[in-house]
């Protein structure tokens, strides 16, 4: 059974029962009939349609985004804000995808020889409840694109989410089997990717079912992808604008209820600055408004699901255990969590060593450069790392030496239709997003003509 528990009333809001293996191959099945049409269509058509669905999006974003609000408790203003995102998406392929998969002539001894991109088939995306439009566009909208068709596995709490994405494909007119919502449990994924018609798999989730999908692509012999947990260091120098840096900061680890593999998590502020910024920082994090999360000006609210909440909660106080800090919040009533700020955190707690996913911050405080950099290239993760500073000098020592997927400076990290997405080590390989994103599902067909 895949149910959906509203997190803020704790209300049943479905029970579906997962599609049957027979009605999981009848889907597959579709899904490779209307590849052999959809890869035929021009960039033109697949472009027209991806436009309208970036407008459909923006004229529901408010009914969508109330889908959200409902399944995971964030708040309303972040759930229209995500699906804003989705457009964007849309209409970023829309306009660079032929660009991107432009045939690329290469100069040899042969008359004419080149690279062309072409679509693999029927791509399988197995999905997180923790943005549940936004992790699902940015896989649709390259892959639609570039040719291929999808099939998404969506987390069992977001399913009315999984649904509605599905209706508004079929709404602005994609051809039926473009996109299909597969309705199954985690235990049906392997059955898939199985499948002859299954030609890739691509994952957002935890480095459990990372490992999971990710062998049984291997042992299918099927090209995945993985975009897994985070822990992200946000680095704090002396030099910073002490303002703004914090403001960054608690929109980074705050944000979405904290549940985000890309949110800030550690925090690592240089000695010399450090009461004035953790001063600041209170001052900030107490003004968060919390409430309801259908409330329009409500920043903070429940986290997703209780189990995570109590998760989190083991995670804190075994670190506390270990001499961990609490200096605001961190106290829990059901899925509800205090935003929370804990210090004196060190490298041998689950604070610093695990993703912490919902509003916990764990600060660690750092003398000199080399020590900063130690302390976030020692996590497992690998996903971003966000340096504030005013010096360019240091930023252009520091960038190289980051082993993560990605460096921003004086910013949070966040992902752009734009720039690349991944991670490195444990967060997973492969890209999204950019022309990187739309490369990983293609076929790059050499061509020689003698
Ligand atoms: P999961 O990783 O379990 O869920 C993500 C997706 O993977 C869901 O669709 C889930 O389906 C599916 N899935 C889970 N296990 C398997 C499996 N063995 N084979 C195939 N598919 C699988 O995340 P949780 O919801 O349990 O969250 C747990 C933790 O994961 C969080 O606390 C956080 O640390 C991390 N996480 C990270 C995310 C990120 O963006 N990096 C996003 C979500 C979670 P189903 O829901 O049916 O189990």
């Amino acid at each position: 059974m895949l149910k959906g528990i509203n997190p803020y009333t704790q209300e049943e809001i479905y029970s579906f029962k997962s599609i049957t293996s027979a009605e999981v191959n009848h889907k597959i099945e579709a899904a490779q009939n209307v590849f052999k049409t959809w890869r035929r269509t021009s960039f033109n058509e697949r472009a027209s349609l991806m436009l309208q669905l970036s407008n459909h999006l923006k004229k529901n974003a408010t009914d969508l985004a109330s889908i959200i609000t409902k399944e995971i408790g964030k708040p309303i203003s972040q759930s229209i804000a995500e699906i804003e995102k989705c457009a964007w998406v849309c209409e970023y392929y829309a306009e660079n995808a032929e660009v991107q998969l432009q045939q690329k002539n290469i100069t040899t001894d042969a008359q004419s020889s080149y690279v062309s991109y072409e679509p693999l088939g029927v791509i399988l995306a197995v999905m997180p409840w923790n943005y549940p439009f936004w992790q699902v566009f940015r896989f649709l909208a390259p892959n639609l694109m570039a040719g291929n068709v999808g099939l998404l596995k969506h987390a069992s709490n977001v399913q009315l989410s999984a649904r509605a994405i599905e209706e508004c494909l079929r709404l602005v007119g994609f051809p039926e089997s473009c996109f299909q919502n597969l309705q199954i449990s985690s235990q049906k994924v392997e059955e898939a990717i199985k499948h002859q018609h299954v030609k890739a798999v691509t994952l957002t989730g935890s480095e459990k079912a990372g490992q999971a999908v990710a062998s049984q692509a291997g042992q299918a012999l099927k090209k995945s992808v993985l975009e897994l947990g985070g822990n992200n260091a946000l680095v704090v120098f002396d030099d910073c604008n002490l303002e703004a840096t914090v403001k960054t900061c608690v929109q980074a680890r705050f944000q979405n209820n904290g549940q985000s593999c890309i949110a800030g998590k550690r925090l690592l502020i240089q000695d010399s600055i450090y009461d004035d910024f953790i001063a600041e920082l209170i001052t900030q994090v107490k003004d968060l408004k919390e409430g309801h999360p259908q409330g329009t000006d409500t920043y903070i609210s429940v986290m997703a699901r209780e189990d995570l909440a109590e998760e989190l909660e083991e995670q804190l106080n075994t670190s506390v255990i270990k001499g961990a800090k609490i200096r605001l919040g961190g106290k829990r009533n059901q899925a509800f969590f205090e935003p929370c700020l804990v210090e004196n955190v060190t490298s041998e707690m689950p604070i610093f060593q695990e993703e912490t996913f919902g509003p916990v911050l764990a600060i660690t405080r750092f003398s000199k450069a080399n020590e900063a950099v130690e302390l976030v290239n020692g996590s497992k993760f690998g996903l971003g790392v966000s340096v504030f500073t005013e010096n360019d000098k240091l930023i252009n020592d520091l960038i190289p030496q980051f082993e993560d997927g990605a460096v921003f400076v004086n910013e949070l990290v966040k992902s752009d239709p734009r720039l690349p997405f991944g991670g490195t080590k444990r967060s997973g390989y492969g890209r999204e997003l950019s022309d990187e994103g739309i490369l990983e599902f293609v076929n790059k067909k050499t061509v020689y003509i003698k």
